[in-house]
């Protein structure tokens, strides 16, 4: 596993960021968290890359804990926060140069500031001071920066905001390009952009992981109003399980744990378990998400 989060909380003051977390995130997974505003996706990120200590819980990255070994931690990730904070009097190169330096690279500083230079299409731009540059170009030094130490996970705090339509597709393709060698996990509050880019979508309001699914079922997620997640002691019959007044689709996830995406309102439960006796089964485990994801797509949207 490359990140694995458990029962992770934060709390500021009075106010709860983030409520018993947990997912794992295997190597070379392009994750995004998608959520509105205040959701936590800032928080939970920080905490990973080890700016920020959860309240409780734990966090690996490639095995070490974030609260024992933030050393080895943090050689292994980089990060592009939020905003993008940059020294605008800055060289590009100087700053990369710099930004090696934070990570001790010696005598391999210059090769990997070319290589990043290179990697991120900065060549044409790496003489100027990071103030002149355009909005997508200093995003490119962002992600040069965070990627100077090689670290095998990237993390990028909505690394297209406040961009424009050509440097957001710009940036979306270098993004791809990494996220072919690199586990990723990064924040939007835009579903295209997870399907542009992501191949997996952690839906994360107030705090808590609403629904975690491959990206090819984001519009599933989208049009449903609840997902029930059960196992049965053997493989089910989908198109049975689709038979079921309300049953939008029904994914199975792996084994016999299947996703059932509802449009209802009324509880799917008791018909699934009507379903799982006429046919001989038996359920090991159901579980309805508790928040309609329908007010979080439309917190989203507004
Ligand atoms: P997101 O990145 O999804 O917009 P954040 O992680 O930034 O969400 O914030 C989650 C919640 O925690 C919000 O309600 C926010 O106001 C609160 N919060 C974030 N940082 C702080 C802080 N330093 N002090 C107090 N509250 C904070
Ligand atoms: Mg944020």
């Amino acid at each position: 596993m490359s990140v694995t989060a458990a029962n992770i909380t934060k709390v500021y003051g009075e106010q709860k960021a983030l409520d018993d977390v947990s997912f794992n995130i295997s190597d070379g997974e392009v994750v995004a968290l998608l959520g509105p505003n205040g959701a936590g996706k800032s928080t939970m990120m920080k905490i990973i890359a080890c700016f920020l200590p959860p309240s409780g819980g734990t966090v690996t990255v490639c095995g070490y804990h974030t609260s024992t070994h933030p050393l080895q931690v943090k050689k292994r990730v980089g990060y592009l926060p939020e905003n993008n904070p940059l020294y605008t009097d800055m060289y590009v190169k100087e700053y990369l140069q710099f930004a090696a330096g934070v990570y001790k690279l010696g005598r391999q500083t210059r090769s990997r500031v070319e290589e990043m230079i290179e990697l991120t299409g900065l060549t044409g731009e790496y003489r100027k001071t990071i103030g002149k540059l355009s909005k997508g170009y200093r995003q490119r030094v962002g992600l040069a920066q965070a990627l100077i130490h090689d670290p095998e996970v990237l993390i990028l705090d909505e690394p297209t905001s406040g961009l424009d339509p050509n440097q957001l597709m710009e940036i979306r393709q270098l993004i791809r390009e990494i996220g072919k060698k690199k586990t990723v996990i990064l924040s939007t509050h835009i579903m295209q952009e997870v399907e542009a880019v992501c191949n997996r979508v952690m839906i994360i309001s107030r705090g808590k992981i609403m629904a975690d699914a491959p990206t090819g079922e984001i519009r599933l997620l989208n049009k449903a109003r609840h997902i029930v997640r059960v196992e049965f002691d053997r493989p089910a019959d989908i198109l049975k399980l689709k038979s079921i007044r309300g049953v939008i689709d029904v994914v199975n996830e792996q084994g016999c744990l299947y996703r059932v995406y509802a449009e209802t309102n009324t509880d799917l439960r008791p018909e699934i378990f009507r379903f799982a006796v006429s046919n001989g089964m038996v359920i090991l485990s159901l579980a309805q998400q508790e928040e309609k994801l329908e007010e979080i797509f439309r917190q989203m949207t507004s």
